[in-house]
């Protein structure tokens, strides 16, 4: 479907890579799978071993061993090589949520006095961090409205703005930024661009290969794909990302290398999982829209959403969450999650189960109804991240509790 401006190294698929990039054989065991390297800390045989160590880190040429759990980690370093192939970036770095991995990348990079452009529809504790701890560094924060390009070029700041940091699909409303233009838009400013991509996983799109320079993911989500660890990942080019490796042995965001074998684990079923998550999620769609209960629906692979045209451009697939609004107030539209049989209640999106959840009672509670009202989230918007289950039965499961509120 997309047309990719070039071409990775590698020519394989992405469920080969899922499978086999950068697998990690440790001597003598002979084992197939990554060996959990459960430790925090690595001996030295002798002072000599040390010091030739210390000798080959201060001038710089290659260090092939650990030192400290916070330094580095075989499992962690095998899942990381496994990420970066298959976001087509030279390295990445993993980090313990994805909450680490964006904090720790503007932490490492920001000086005091810099300035950021954002699109409004932002991960909220993305935008939190930004507005609140970043602000108390002297940080500033530009807010644009998502798919508006003049006002995203006209927010930069000369000299001032370091990043310009987007999210494709956006949460709830699964708007489509196109990359390209937003990738150019950062080069022309001199400004790093840095996508969080977590909605679509790198087999629906690949923003480096349209000129971004950082890609994120909460590796919770797809990634892990089953909803039993955390973790968070930035890929990009090598220079970049030994920077950030550094920052996280200082701040502490590290993974822990048991989680980094469960992700392992997890990436290799993506592909199946990301392709059958797009298709039941594009017929859950499809049977949302044709229902007479439901007032909208929002699904970029949908042609009544407003930016299907780039989604169709630069996507393979258009992921596995699709937001609706029922006609019916909150009450109504809670009787309905209610009724529902499959997916269970919860924030979250990307593992096996299906997850649904109102915005209005789970991530904007506090909120007035005036403030939800500002900031669109409705009364009766429904998110629904679809899982692995057969498309027929969650669309069974629909039916009947649409029919109960109907
Ligand atoms: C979940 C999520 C995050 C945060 O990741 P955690 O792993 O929960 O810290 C960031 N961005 C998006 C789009 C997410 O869905």
């Amino acid at each position: 479907m997309a047309t990719k401006p070039s071409e990775t190294d590698s020519e394989r698929g992405q469920s080969t890579r899922s499978v086999h990039s950068g697998s990690q054989r440790i001597k003598g065991y002979h084992s197939l799978t990554t060996p959990i390297v459960q430790t925090a800390t690595y001996t030295f045989r002798n002072t000599q071993e040390l010091v030739d160590f210390m000798e080959s880190k201060v001038w710089g040429d290659g260090v092939d061993r650990g030192e400290y759990g916070r330094y580095g980690n075989p499992t962690i370093a095998a899942v990381e090589r496994r990420l970066a192939e298959l976001d087509a970036g030279e390295d990445a770095v993993l980090y313990g949520s994805g909450m680490a991995a964006i904090t720790t990348l503007l932490l490492a990079v920001l000086p005091s006095g810099a300035h950021i452009v954002m699109t409004d529809d932002c991960y909220r504790r993305t935008r939190q961090f930004c507005q609140t701890y970043l602000r108390r560094l002297g940080i500033a924060t530009s807010i644009v409205p998502a798919g508006d390009y003049d006002a995203l070029e006209g927010a930069i700041r000369p000299g001032k703005t370091r990043f310009l940091i987007t999210e494709s699909p956006t949460n709830p409303y699964l708007h489509v930024v196109n990359m390209e233009r937003f990738a150019a838009i950062g080069k022309r400013s001199r400004t790093l661009t840095i996508i969080d991509s977590t909605f679509a996983t790198p087999v629906n799109q690949r923003p480096l290969e349209w000129g971004v320079d950082f890609v994120m993911h909460s590796a919770t989500k797809y990634f892990s794909g089953h909803n039993d660890m955390m973790g968070g990942v930035i890929v990009g080019r090598s220079q970049h990302i030994r920077a950030l490796k550094d920052a996280r042995g200082v701040l502490g965001s590290v993974l822990d290398p048991h989680s980094a074998y469960l992700l392992e684990r997890g990436i290799k079923t993506l592909g199946l999982r990301v392709q059958q998550q797009n298709e039941t999620a594009m017929h859950v769609a499809n049977f949302l829209e044709e229902h007479p209960a439901i007032e909208q629906v929002w699904y970029p692979g949908l042609s009544s959403h407003p930016e299907h045209h780039i989604a169709k451009e630069q996507m393979d697939g258009y992921g596995g969450v699709v937001s609706f609004t029922i006609h019916g107030d909150l009450q109504q539209t809670s009787r309905f999650i209610d009724r529902l049989r499959i997916p269970y209640i919860a924030p979250s999106l990307g593992g096996v189960e299906s997850l649904i959840e109102q915005p209005a009672l789970m991530s904007y509670y506090e909120k007035t109804p005036r403030e939800r009202q500002e900031l669109n989230m409705h009364d009766n918007l429904v998110r629904f991240a679809v899982g692995i289950e057969d498309a027929a039965d969650l669309i069974a499961d629909l039916t009947q509790a649409l029919a109960a509120v109907h």
